[in-house]
């Protein structure tokens, strides 16, 4: 049993050194992706309810890695707030997403644009200038942009997050809250920020049709919602049958795999293209 636990021992060691070297290895490789700026971004589309129509897209971001493959967001953003350079990423897509909404606008379809922004963002005024000249610059309207935040990082934010984001707010973009329903927050909290939709979490999407109590719980965050005048846009939607539930309880958009996975920049002009057809 001892030679075992020696074993295992030697067996963990070794198995923390490779993930240290992997680390490191991905800590270099972010930070030369980024002097390259060879992050992509996918688009996923959202889906009014009430017209059909694409009300706009969500702009995703994927690290296309020479050994590695296509890196979801998932195994490096966190990574990347950790190192402090996850604003750097955010900037190259606000980037790229402000011109696929131009190229949209110009072949006649208005749809809006949103992009994440982690947590370590907000916590400087610098960055608001930083977003401000990558619009100007875009020639995309501000009033289009949506900036996605979420709901956890929302209820951290101190006097400083709070004028960064009301700064944010007067140059004409608007703020949606991510991941709702995950951070105990509640709306009323949120509506004292300059915040115009909610983005209910897929975890509560999932359920919908099957678990009573999470059917409710959404009436009651698009009802509250509602009240408060902010818009709600549901995640996570895959199935049609919930789809025709958050229809009938009034929630303003869908998005997830059902109406569309996200897709790459190269796909989103001939997305709305045939979906104006359909
Ligand atoms: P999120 O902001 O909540 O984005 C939604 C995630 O759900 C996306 O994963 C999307 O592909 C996935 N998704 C959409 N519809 C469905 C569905 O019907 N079913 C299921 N199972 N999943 C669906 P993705 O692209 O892997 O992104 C994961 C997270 O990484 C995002 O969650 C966001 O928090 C973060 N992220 C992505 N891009 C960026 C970025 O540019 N900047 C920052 N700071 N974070 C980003
Ligand atoms: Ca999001
Ligand atoms: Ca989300
Ligand atoms: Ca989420």
């Amino acid at each position: 049993a001892k030679a075992e636990g020696k074993g295992r021992f030697r067996f963990y060691s070794s198995d923390m050194t490779q993930r240290q070297e992997r680390r490191l290895e991905l800590e270099a490789g972010l930070r030369t992706a980024i002097a390259d700026r060879v992050f992509q971004v996918y688009y996923q589309p959202k889906q009014s309810l009430k017209h059909g129509s694409v009300a706009g897209f969500e702009a995703l971001v994927r690290w296309p890695h020479p050994e590695l493959g296509l890196i979801s967001p998932a195994d490096f953003v966190p990574l990347a707030e950790e190192l402090g350079l996850i604003t750097q990423i955010d900037m190259l897509v606000l980037e790229q997403a402000c011109a696929m909404g131009k190229a949209c606008l110009e072949a006649g379809h208005r749809v809006t644009m949103a992009v994440n922004l982690s947590s370590l963002d907000l916590k400087s005024l610098e960055l608001v200038e930083s977003i401000r000249s990558v619009i100007d610059a875009s020639g995309f309207p501000a009033e289009m942009i949506i900036l996605e935040i979420t709901e956890s990082f929302a209820m951290e934010l101190g006097s400083g997050g709070i004028e960064a984001l009301e700064r944010l707010a007067a140059l004409g973009v608007s703020l949606a809250i991510d991941d709702f329903g995950t951070g105990y927050s509640s709306l009323s909290y949120l509506k004292q920020l300059p915040v115009g939709s909610v983005k209910i979490d897929r975890s509560f999407v999932r359920d919908i049709g099957t678990d009573s109590r999470d059917t409710m719980l959404v009436q009651t965050i698009v009802g509250l919602a509602h009240s408060l005048d902010l818009s709600v846009v549901a995640e996570g939607v895959e199935m049609t049958s919930q789809r025709s539930i958050l229809r009938d309880q009034e929630c303003d958009e869908a998005q997830g795999y059902l109406i569309s996975r996200p897709m790459p920049a190269g796909d989103v002009l001939a997305f709305l293209q045939a979906e104006e057809m359909a």
